[in-house]
């Protein structure tokens, strides 16, 4: 199966990186969790997925199967257990998913979110940059009033941000390229995520809302 790779986006020249289907088998591939309506929780790892599996809190399974986990030999039946791990798991029980309840939950703000947010983009130069050389830019300024919330901060580079210094983008006649968001709790796990594969993704896709920039950009990836 294919996938997206947005830890590697990080680090490189382009966006998304596709992933081939044999390094999605990997144990360190994350399975992505649900609550039991179907609501995208979190991302878990494959020791957490056995650990709901074997505590009977996976109410159902989407996605493909991922990996097979050997336990130990069963004093019932003397045969070895067998474990398959899906690639999207629904979970029982609530444990406080703010994202899912709440209207006007707004995500974390952190450089690596809103660099994905941003597709590493300079939202001023329009050029790419590796995540090392991006910074967070205040559209306005601490200085005159903006605040550190998601639609005031966007990538920049360190060029753009130090030449646009203490001013709004008015004030220094440079142009944003894109308006920036806040992302929905569906658009923050995914841009959260490591690995994407492409059954998580158009998971994590159906909850995005229709205006989701990154319909387009992932779209590109999976056609
Ligand atoms: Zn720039």
């Amino acid at each position: 199966m294919l996938g997206i790779d947005l830890e590697k986006a990080d680090s490189g020249s382009s966006d998304l990186q596709l992933v081939a289907g044999y390094t999605t088998r990997a144990l360190s591939q994350l399975v992505l969790r649900t609550d039991i309506s179907g609501m995208p929780l979190e991302w878990i790892d494959y020791k957490e997925a056995a650990r709901l599996y074997h505590q009977e809190q996976v109410a159902y399974t989407c996605g493909s199967p991922l990996f097979k986990l050997y336990g130990g030999v069963s004093a019932l039946t003397g045969f070895r257990t067998v474990l398959e791990v899906n690639s999207i798991v629904a979970t029982v029980g609530h444990t406080g998913n703010p994202g899912n309840t709440r209207q006007d939950y707004v995500p974390p703000l952190n450089n690596q979110t809103l660099f994905r947010r941003d597709a590493h983009f300079c939202l001023y130069c329009a050029q790419r940059f590796p995540v090392r050389e991006l910074s967070r830019d205040h559209i306005r300024p601490f200085s005159q009033g903006g605040r550190d919330v998601w639609t005031n901060v966007v990538a920049a580079c360190r060029r753009c941000n130090n030449l646009k210094a203490s001013r709004t983008p008015e004030q220094a006649k440079m142009q944003l390229i894109a308006v920036p968001f806040t992302p929905t709790y569906a658009e923050y796990i995914f841009l959260k995520g490591r690995r994407v594969l492409a059954d998580q993704m158009e998971y994590l896709r159906a909850h995005f809302p229709r205006h989701s920039p990154l319909h387009a950009r992932i779209k590109r990836y999976l056609s």
